[in-house]
């Protein structure tokens, strides 16, 4: 990381015990990512089996990096210990900052935010790892709004490199600075943006996926926009292939969010593609039918 965020980086407060809220895709990537980089967390669910699942994703990476030499059966056992799966909010009585990690509704996170706040001590941190719900409604759950942000990882936590540090309106410098010096200890690199609907990275991306849309519905076949984004473009992905990587029912609940927050900008597309998909069940990789079809 680099400038301001650097800056950052060192004025904040060392979080040295963290906690996660949901055992997901993104809580047990945030887990196995600060376990890994040396800060214990506490990985709370609501169900057992999602716990379990958070655990056997990181087991499952530790596993691939002793097979590969880079790490020995000591140390992952190590890191492993440095997760505490919970069902239960006694373990976070004493963590200085808590990822938010649950579901993507605002009433969910809202409940699960205030729960927390009344657990945890006066200085602990809280972030919520929201796609696309406003920090500052978020903020409305929390009475300590000077200690809240968004802290937006992306998927896979292990290998993206971004994290998305959210200030909201009354989000204080302290606060910032702490959760990204926690960012940059996680190995990621942190950037610092004010809250608005998609942040920075879907303020940009979604954008791009609406002019794909539009060419399909003009007519292109979308394997052949793909092909000249990878091949002759040079990225590591087309659009419709990253569309089924994020998964068209996440694509398609932030392209509502982005058309709802720039009406003019991110006009809405009748017969969107990626609603017609939705539509239809196919989510991308995750169900294994999306633009592609996986066996
Ligand atoms: P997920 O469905 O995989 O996991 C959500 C977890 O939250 C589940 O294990 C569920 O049991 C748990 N949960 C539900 N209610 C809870 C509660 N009251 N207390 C504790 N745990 C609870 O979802 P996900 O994909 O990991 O997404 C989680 C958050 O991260 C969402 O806000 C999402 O928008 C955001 N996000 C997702 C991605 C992605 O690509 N999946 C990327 C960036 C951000």
């Amino acid at each position: 990381i680099k400038g301001k965020a650097k800056k950052a980086a060192k004025a904040g407060a060392p979080v040295e015990k963290a906690a996660v809220l949901g055992a997901g895709i993104m809580g047990g990537g945030i887990a196995y990512q600060s376990a890994a980089k040396g800060t214990p967390i506490v990985m709370k669910d609501i169900a057992d089996s999602a716990l379990d699942l958070g655990l056997t994703t990181a087991a499952g990476l530790l596993t691939k990096q002793v097979e590969r030499g880079r790490m020995n059966a000591k140390k992952m056992a190590g890191v492993l210990n440095n997760i505490t799966p919970t069902l239960s909010y006694d373990s976070l009585k004493d963590v200085d900052v808590v990822v938010e990690a649950v579901v993507e509704n605002p009433k969910v996170k809202g409940i699960v935010l205030a729960e927390v706040e009344g657990v945890t001590g006066d200085d602990a941190i809280l972030a919520s790892n929201t796609s696309t719900i406003s920090i500052d409604l978020l903020a409305e759950s929390v009475k300590r709004k000077d200690k809240f942000c968004g802290m937006h990882f992306f998927n896979p936590v292990h290998k993206m490199p971004l994290v998305e540090v959210i200030r909201g309106k009354e989000t204080s410098d302290e606060t910032v600075a702490a959760v990204v010096a926690y960012a940059a200890k996680m190995g990621k690199s942190p950037i610092v943006v004010n809250d608005c609907p998609g942040f920075y990275v879907n303020r940009v991306l979604f954008p791009y996926f609406a002019g794909f849309s539009h060419l399909v519905k003009e007519g292109a076949d979308f394997t052949a926009v793909d092909k000249v984004m990878e091949k002759q473009f040079g990225w590591p992905m087309g659009p419709a292939y990253l569309l089924d990587v994020v998964g068209i029912d996440t694509a398609d609940h932030c392209t509502g969010v982005m058309s709802a927050g720039f009406p003019t900008r991110m006009q809405k597309i009748d017969n969107d593609p990626v609603s017609i998909l939705f539509g239809d069940d196919r989510y991308g990789q995750k169900n294994g039918k999306g633009f592609y079809d996986y066996g």
